[in-house]
């Protein structure tokens, strides 16, 4: 029996990743020592290559106001104002903004809306780099809601007015439900809806072929919040969905007995390794 694989058209890097996956690769023709903000994307695949090509990385502030001379890329999740007037004080780096202008776009909100006395929410992962580096851009901080439980229990002075956005790769539906929760709690909230189409095409396509799969393939790294995500909502439709990171994960059995594979891939998964998923799949009949 052949198996039909269904390719999700919106897989693998997004705009923004891309963008500054080529930013680093551009900066490495010029020269120079080379660090990123944290690891560029979530794929080992791609850091790795990097890493031999001689990129660097740096994790803290500290490290950034030591650095010698050289070239600073600020990758897509986009940093707090913090630390980019640090990068600004350390007149030997050159820094390459590669955030990502929706990224861009959230901190220019939660900046105005916090200069002019709203209180920011943002509907997203706590911990998460984008998250952590929006909340930097708040005048006083924010509030951070993830989860149903959160948005219930959520507690703050009714006499504020509140703005409220979203991680960029957060969860469509998730958002609108939390937000749903806040204005029945009688909170006064001012609400933008800053989650990407590039996510809400990639899980809305995602899901539709999941419905129709025997199996579904969502290829991503565990760190990546948005594969994790896409995971999430393919298995609520589809019971036989496996989380990869590459071919070498897919293990003999899994796709025992299907006759229609679906592919998706979160925004940090290069078109190589999904291709070769594809292919495997569909000639890889000792699965
Ligand atoms: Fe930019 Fe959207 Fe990609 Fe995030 S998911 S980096 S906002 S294009």
């Amino acid at each position: 029996m052949s198996i039909q694989v269904i390719n999700a058209k919106n897989a693998g890097f997004c705009f923004g990743v891309e963008r500054a996956v080529n930013q680093v690769y551009e900066a490495l023709q010029g020269g120079g020592p080379i660090y990123t903000y944290g690891p560029i994307i979530h794929n080992e695949t791609v850091v790795g290559d990097l890493a031999a090509k001689g990129v660097r990385i740096v994790e803290t502030e500290e490290e950034i106001a030591a650095l010698p001379v050289c070239t600073l890329i600020v990758r897509s999740h986009g940093v707090s104002k913090q630390v980019m007037q640090t990068i600004a004080e350390n007149a030997n780096i050159t820094c390459i903004d590669a955030t990502c202008p929706f990224v861009q776009r959230i901190h220019k909100i939660v900046e105005e809306e916090s200069e002019k006395g709203a209180k920011i929410i943002i509907i997203g992962n706590a911990g998460h780099a984008e998250v952590e580096g929006t909340i930097g851009w708040a005048k006083d901080g924010a509030f951070v809601i993830g989860t149903e439980e959160e948005a219930q229990t959520f507690s703050a002075s009714k006499d504020n007015s509140y703005t409220v956005v979203a991680q960029t790769t957060f969860h469509a539906r998730k958002f609108e439900d939390f937000v749903a929760i806040l204005h029945k709690k009688g909170y006064n909230c001012s609400v933008v809806n800053t989650i990407c189409n590039a996510t809400h095409d990639r899980q809305q396509e995602a899901k539709e072929i999941a419905a129709r799969a025997d199996v579904m393939i969502v290829i991503g790294s565990e760190n990546s919040s948005n594969s994790a995500k896409l995971f999430e909502i393919c298995r609520k439709e589809c019971q036989r969905t496996l989380f990869i990171q590459s071919r070498e994960d897919l293990r003999p059995g899994d796709l025992e007995g299907a006759e229609n594979v679906g592919i998706t891939a979160g925004a940090s998964t290069p078109r190589d390794i999904i291709e070769e998923v594809t292919v495997y799949v569909r000639n890889g009949t000792k699965l």
